[in-house]
């Protein structure tokens, strides 16, 4: 059951919650990161709440991955990134979700981009990432938007 007041990702699937989507079925929605690593980041996620991707139903799970392969090709056409990082850490919002990362060099995906220096050792957070523009959001998931019919 969703849980509109505690998960900001069931806020999205609701539509109380702004979000640029890219792609949306009955099962799933993929939209923009708002703190990307690089931009074009998005992520995959069912719409039922489950907090484990492992506990994603096997169909669920095949189109979250075949819908993040989707956008995949969009981000390198668009973005033009050496690769095309997918992470599932669990960490962050205790709902299901795929990021995808488009990598423009190897530290893309281990996200050297959120270490800083603190107290003379290195640390991790977000705290040196800057939010996006949701207008530069929305431009975002236009370019990436996938055909609904390619996908079956
Ligand atoms: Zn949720």
């Amino acid at each position: 059951m969703n849980d509109l007041s505690n998960c900001v990702f069931c806020r999205i699937v609701a539509g109380s919650e702004p979000a640029s989507v890219i792609f949306e079925d009955d099962r799933l929605i993929a939209f923009m990161g708002i703190r990307p690593i690089r931009p074009g980041e998005c992520m995959v996620i069912p719409k039922r709440h489950i907090d484990h991707f492992t506990d994603i139903d096997d169909e669920t799970s095949q189109r979250i991955i075949l819908v993040a392969q989707h956008i995949g090709r969009r981000i390198r056409e668009v973005f033009k990134p050496q690769r095309v990082g997918m992470i599932v850490h669990g960490y962050g919002v205790p709902h299901a979700h795929l990021i995808l990362v488009p990598q423009h060099d190897p530290y893309d995906i281990t996200s050297a981009r959120l270490a800083y220096l603190e107290n003379g050792g290195i640390s991790f957070g977000m705290k040196n990432l800057p939010f996006t523009d949701r207008v530069i959001l929305d431009k975002h998931a236009q370019l990436l938007r996938i055909d609904n019919g390619s996908i079956r």
